[in-house]
């Protein structure tokens, strides 16, 4: 079968032939429906310094996915043949300080599905049992693929309440976009959008932005305040990962309002502390992974409701892994929201 593989220490994939993989012991094999691009896909094609810390190839690529089960190991008695499911990327150890309080998103001994394991870009690929999550069979796969990094989306607007509340998201990659979906869907008002790709402001917009902001052409703490009468964003969501738009945003949140940050960034961050957050009394959360299993409910029962407007933040679809490099360039020039393989032509 062919697979998108890492098979040097060096910038770029192929795509190889390989044997379909047999599950062992605690493993299901799948059908892979449709598999998504992620940025940590991203910087394992770039080979950054922390893909070069952490990966070792040969190795398949990809961890977002949609498949049919058709094959299960020794000892799994929680999925069967023709179950479809998708994949929590965090394999976490149920054993720790973290796990043992419930904390599982940030288990001290998490490893990561497509990471530290072969992953999903192939026809046919293995997934932890204790890792599937069932879909509905009636769930649209290009959707199914995207619930892992809904799953983040939904940690960060849903951390504190938000039906009708102003909010400012900054950063409108694939993340921010479905974070937008899942801001209106859950009944923010109005949303306000800051990012400088004007391609991906106008994703933005589709996906149901109510105001969008240039902030390298006008200030959008400026622009968040005309918008709110003076009173500052209700709720700020951080998606960008530049430390420029943390500042604008802890600006433009009113003094009680709530934040949540997922964008990382790339050096340390030098804020005024007392002043955007301490004096303002900001009710801030850090964001990573997803909740096990609380959010996979939650972001299954959105798609479920009809009210995740996902179409538009799915970009690119694909037939097969013929044109993977275009893909993955596109998504490095962003000039892509979220991008689907669909490996069965
Ligand atoms: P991305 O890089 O595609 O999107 C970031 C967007 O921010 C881009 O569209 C960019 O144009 C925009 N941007 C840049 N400077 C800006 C500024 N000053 N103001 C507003 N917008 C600005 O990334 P993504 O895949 O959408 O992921 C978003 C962030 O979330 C990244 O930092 C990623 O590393 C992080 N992330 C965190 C977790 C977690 O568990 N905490 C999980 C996944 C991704
Ligand atoms: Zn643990």
């Amino acid at each position: 079968m062919p697979a998108i593989m890492k098979t040097k220490p060096a910038y770029g994939a192929e795509l190889v032939e390989v044997d379909v993989p047999k599950p062992g012991p605690g493993e299901v094999l799948i059908k892979v429906l449709a598999t998504s691009i992620c940025g940590t896909d991203l910087h394992i094609y770039e080979w950054n310094d922390w893909a070069k810390s952490r990966i070792k190839p040969p190795q398949i690529m990809g961890h977002e996915v949609a498949g049919e089960v058709i094959e299960v190991g020794p000892g799994v008695d929680t999925v069967e043949v023709g179950d479809h499911i998708s994949a929590e990327t965090h394999i976490v150890c149920g054993k720790c300080y973290a796990c043992r309080h419930n904390r599982y998103h940030v288990c001290q001994n998490t490893k990561i599905f497509g990471v530290d394991m072969d992953g999903v870009f192939a026809e046919y690929a293995i997934v932890p049992a204790q890792n599937a999550w069932k879909n509905p069979k009636d769930m649209k796969p290009e959707y199914a693929t995207l619930q892992e990094p809904l799953g983040n989306a939904v940690d960060t607007v849903l951390a504190g309440p938000i039906a009708g509340r102003s909010t400012l998201i900054t950063g409108a990659g694939p993340l921010g976009l479905l974070g937008i979906a899942v801001a209106k869907a859950s009944g923010a008002y109005p949303v306000i959008v800051s990012e400088p790709s004007e391609f991906r402001r106008e994703l933005a917009k589709k996906v149901g932005a109510d105001y969008v902001v240039n902030p390298f052409e006008e200030d959008p703490v400026k622009f968040v305040m005309d918008v709110t009468d003076g009173a500052g964003v209700e709720v700020f969501l951080e998606f960008s990962g530049a430390p420029k738009a943390l500042e604008q945003g802890l600006k433009a949140t009113t003094p009680g309002g709530r934040v949540s940050l997922l964008g990382l960034y790339p050096r340390d961050v030098t804020l005024d502390m007392n002043n955007l957050v301490i004096f303002k009394a900001l009710e801030v959360h850090g964001i990573t992974g997803r909740h096990l299993w609380e959010t996979w409910y939650t972001v299954s029962s959105l798609i479920q409701s009809g009210k995740l407007n996902l179409d538009p933040v799915i970009t690119h679809r694909y037939k097969g892994f013929d044109r993977f490099e275009e893909a993955f360039e596109l998504m490095r020039a962003g000039k892509t929201g979220k991008v689907v393989f669909f490996p069965h032509k």
